[in-house]
């Protein structure tokens, strides 16, 4: 297995409740060492475009205000694995069908807020990396 880095965001309805914490702890737990994090608020635009393979589900829209509707933690994880590692800790897209002690499935409130952001694929992880962060700032 290679060490790689994935592209994490932790959510608005993560930050409204104050669990940015009790996520990283989980994703420490599981292995996963956080290189580069960041609280912002996202743009419409930088929402849009992070989203835009999803441009024609029903819920692009939904998805977007959600995104833009309160601060967010972008980060960089590392580890072994990383990518596929970090998709297993996040449980399924919906809480209903996420694995128990996965993040969704301690924390989601529903299929849309659901908490966190973890990149599918190695390729994908450098392209939403890239977006938020320069290479200057990760530190691993
Ligand atoms: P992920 O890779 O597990 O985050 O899931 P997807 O790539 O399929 O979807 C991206 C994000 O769109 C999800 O994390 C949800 O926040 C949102 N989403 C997916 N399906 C739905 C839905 O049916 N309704 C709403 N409102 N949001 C959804």
């Amino acid at each position: 297995m290679a060490t790689e880095r994935t592209f994490s965001i932790l959510k608005p309805d993560a930050t409204a409740r104050n669990l940015t914490g009790a996520v990283n702890a989980v994703i420490e737990e599981a292995g996963l060492r956080i290189v580069a994090q960041r609280r912002i608020r996202m743009s419409d635009a930088q929402a849009k475009k992070f989203y835009e393979v999803h441009a024609e589900r029903p819920f692009y829209g939904e998805l977007v205000e959600f995104m833009t509707s309160g601060p967010v933690v972008v980060q960089v994880l590392e580890g072994e694995n990383a990518v596929a590692k970090y998709r297993e800790v996040m449980g399924a897209t919906n809480p209903a069908q996420a694995a128990e002690g996965t993040i969704r499935q301690k924390f989601a409130k529903s299929v849309g807020e659901n908490t966190v952001h973890g990149s599918d694929s190695l390729e994908n992880a450098g392209i939403e990396i890239k977006q938020f962060f320069d290479d200057k700032d990760i530190v691993g």
